[in-house]
């Protein structure tokens, strides 16, 4: 291992403990929990089934970094970085356990979550790829012109919300994710379309929204 490498992972453990679970629930828009302690339980991020079970609730410990999360009835478990992989994806980590690419995904989205923007090249940046593989489209062009570097540094000047520059960074995003979502149920997997038949309320714009 490199030492640019443990830097990176040092980074990461630093990331986990310091980005609350209500930062990242709220972020997919996720009841939040009503305390600071003792353990929170929600719907199971990665098995749409886990639901159907009479232990099919996911358990987050709040005041547990490491073991942060557990599913009662699919058995998945993890941290922080566990969680959002399962937010985002619906899925569990592939081979049980987050690493690789999902590893370094996960990792990405949770710092645009806690608003830290990379500060050095990283394995983490993605801007290269942004910049590459980004065809905008009329309704995208918005949001990338907002993540022109002159553009957003003038506006966080003038408004300088911690708020502010999070829905900047969300909206960064969203112009590269845009792409990469499926909106439309017919192209989602079986358990995805049902997941999002049973939620009316999730439109196509929602799902842009949070990145489902
Ligand atoms: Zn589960």
């Amino acid at each position: 291992m490199t030492p640019q490498k443990f830097g990176y992972m040092n980074d990461v453990d630093r990331l986990i403990e310091q980005t609350s679970v209500s930062q990242v629930l709220a972020h997919y828009g996720k009841p939040l929990p009503e305390k600071d302690s003792g353990e929170h339980r929600m719907d199971c991020v990665f098995n749409e089934d886990c639901a159907d079970s009479q232990y099919g609730n996911l358990t987050v410990k709040l005041n547990d970094v490491i073991n942060r999360i557990y599913c009662h009835t699919c058995k998945v478990r993890g941290n922080l970085l566990t969680l959002l992989h399962g937010l985002e994806t619906h899925r569990p980590p592939t081979g049980g356990r987050l690493r690789g690419e999902e590893f370094k995904t996960a990792v990405a989205k949770l710092r645009e979550i806690a608003g830290q923007p990379s500060e050095n090249p990283s394995p983490v940046s993605s801007a290269p790829v942004i910049a590459e593989s980004f065809h905008p489209t009329p309704q995208a062009r918005p949001s990338a012109s907002a993540s022109s570097s002159a553009t957003s540094s003038a506006a966080a000047k003038l408004t300088n919300t911690p708020l502010h520059r999070h829905e900047k960074e969300a909206a960064r995003a969203l112009a590269n994710l845009h792409e990469e979502l499926i909106v439309d149920v017919s192209e989602m997997s079986p358990e995805a379309a049902q997941y999002v038949r049973s939620r009316s309320w999730m439109t196509p714009e929602l799902m842009k929204k949070w990145g489902v």
